[in-house]
Order: structure tokens, then sequence, then C-alpha cells
């Protein structure tokens, strides 16, 4: 049977962390930019309201008409770029289909992009010289962390390769000599997705399909992080069938508890660490 890696923990050391370091800074504040109306922007804001009135910070949500156009977007993001009390922004998907996502995130100031979308932001990650990681990635590898697995050599799968998780952290996962395989629609199409779960010491999936990976494909004592958040009867489920995984592996993350919890306390992480940044004490 499995150790449930839960992150309540590893979020508490967080935020006594980040709530000494606040002292060492006047008003911080994070942007909030929503486009569209969301059902999961919706807890993502006030999961991210709630931490900022804990540490004293202020949250600003600038929520835009849905027939806002994209330069008013970017002019938005301009503003907030030379806005020197504001320290942090993030952009909530979804966008409008027809908007340029790449050329919103390359606007944002490096410095305040604690969301690590910036594609300098993206590519300091393949020089090994981040600036800030996506904070899911974050999540992930603090709970790998937290586990104390060591990755040299270990077969680790991604299934998903979004721009916010599976491709920066198959990078980080291979630094950190991993052997990594990346599994995406097209593995499952092929009908090889059992295949490579089957062979993976560790296995990492963020695709947002309920229990899509059979919990009888888990290598014995493999370490399982699930990324995949979907709602079905109003209760949160992982892409990973829950309890046959967890009778196989040796760390296995609950949905929820796991990776979604840690996300917001690496976001705010970020931000105390941009502002450190900012203010040049880092
Ligand atoms: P995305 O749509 O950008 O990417 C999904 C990926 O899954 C793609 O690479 C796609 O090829 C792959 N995929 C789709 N169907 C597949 C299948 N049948 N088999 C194998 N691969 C398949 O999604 P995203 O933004 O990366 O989010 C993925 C999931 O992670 C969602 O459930 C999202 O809610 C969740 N998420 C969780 C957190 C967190 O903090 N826990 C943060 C971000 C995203």
């Amino acid at each position: 049977m499995a150790h449930l890696l839960e992150s309540k923990n590893i979020v508490t050391q967080i935020k006594n962390r980040l709530l000494d370091v606040r002292k060492q800074f006047d008003n911080i504040t994070l942007v909030s930019l929503k486009i569209a109306a969301d059902e999961a922007t919706e807890v993502y804001v006030q999961a991210q309201k709630k931490w900022a009135d804990s540490l004293g910070i202020e949250y600003r949500l600038k929520e835009f008409s849905p027939d806002t156009s994209f330069n008013s977007a970017l002019q938005e993001i301009e503003r907030l770029n030379q806005d020197r009390n504001v320290n942090g922004i993030i952009i909530h998907k979804p966008l409008p289909s027809d908007w340029d996502e790449v050329a919103l995130f390359e606007n944002i100031d490096v410095q305040k992009d604690i969301e690590g979308l910036n594609p300098h932001n993206l590519g300091r990650i393949f020089l090994k010289k981040p600036l800030f990681l996506p904070p899911t990635v974050l999540s992930v590898i603090r709970l790998i962390k937290a586990a104390d697995y060591d990755l040299r050599g270990k077969n680790a799968l991604i299934v998903g390769f979004s721009a916010i998780l599976g491709k920066p952290l198959s990078i980080i996962l291979a630094d950190k000599l991993a052997t990594v395989s990346i599994a995406h629609i097209g593995t499952y199409e092929a009908g090889k997705l059992c295949f490579y779960v089957q062979g993976a010491d560790i296995l990492i999936t963020a695709v947002g399909k309920p229990h899509l990976i059979k919990g009888e494909w888990i290598k014995p004592k493999a370490m399982v992080i699930d990324v995949g958040i979907s709602k079905v009867d109003n209760k949160l489920i992982g892409d990973v069938e829950f309890e046959q995984a967890y009778a196989r592996a040796s760390f296995i993350t609950p949905v929820p508890g796991g990776v979604g919890t840690l996300t917001v306390a690496c976001l705010f992480d970020n931000l105390l660490r941009a502002v450190g940044i900012q203010e040049g004490k880092i």
C-alpha cells in the first residue's frame, strides 16, 4: 500500500516561511486578469484571494468585459508593467480563441511573471537558470522532494504535454537525470498509454480525464503524482483510478489535497520571490 503524499504539511511550511519573508517588504500587490467567465477560474480566484489576505497582500482582480479587444488587454499589461506598485501579474485562461496567447504572456514584465509563462522565463528552464517556474511545476517538484525520491536513472513518464506543465517538467526531470518519456493524446490514440505507464517508476499525469489511467497499469512501488482535476457529480477526481493505484504504488497524491492545494502556495512563493528580485534582495 502506498504512502499518501498529501501537501498540507508542505503548504504549512511554505505559509510560515512566506509570513516571515513578507515582513521585509511594505505593500505588495498581485493583479489577476480575468477575461472570460469560467467555473474553474472562480475557484482559483477565491483560493488566491484567501492566500493574499492571509499574507497581507493586496489582490486586485481586473475583469474584462466579453467584448474587450486584444489590444486593450495588451495596453493594460503594459500599464501594469510600468506601475511600480504592482509586483505580480497573472492571466486566467480561457482566453478568446482568436487572441495570440504567446504575445500576451510575452508582454508581461519578466520580473512580474509569477506564473513563469513569458517565453523568456520558459526558455531559461532549458538553460537550468529559471527565474520563476510555473507554480504547478514547482508543486510537482516539491512533492517529489518531500518524498525524498531520487530521480537519477528512474523511468519518468509525464502524461500531458502543455506549456504550463508537461513541457517544462520534462526538461527539469531530465536535468535531474531521470529517463523521461512523454505521453499525450497521440499515445492514447495509438493504444500505447498502458504500455508506457507500466514501465514508469514515477508517473506524473496532467490531462483532465477522470480515471484515464487504470490502477492495474501502475508499476508496483511506483510514485504517482496526479495533477489532473475533473469534476464528476460535484466531486473532484484525478486522472488516475485512485483506490487501485493506491494498492500498488509507493507514493500517491490525493485529488484534492495533493498538487492543487500546493499550487496556490507556490504561486505566492513566486510572488514573494518576485518582490525580492524587484527590490534587489535576490
Ligand atoms: P491542456 O488541455 O493544455 O493539455 C492536456 C494534455 O493532455 C495535452 O498534452 C493532450 O495531448 C493530453 N491528452 C488529452 N487527452 C488525452 C488522452 N486521452 N490520453 C493521453 N493524453 C491526453 O491541459 P492543462 O492546462 O495542462 O491541464 C491538464 C489538467 O491539469 C487539467 O485537469 C487541469 O485542470 C489540471 N491542472 C491542475 C493544476 C493543479 O494545480 N492541480 C494546475 C493546472 C492544471
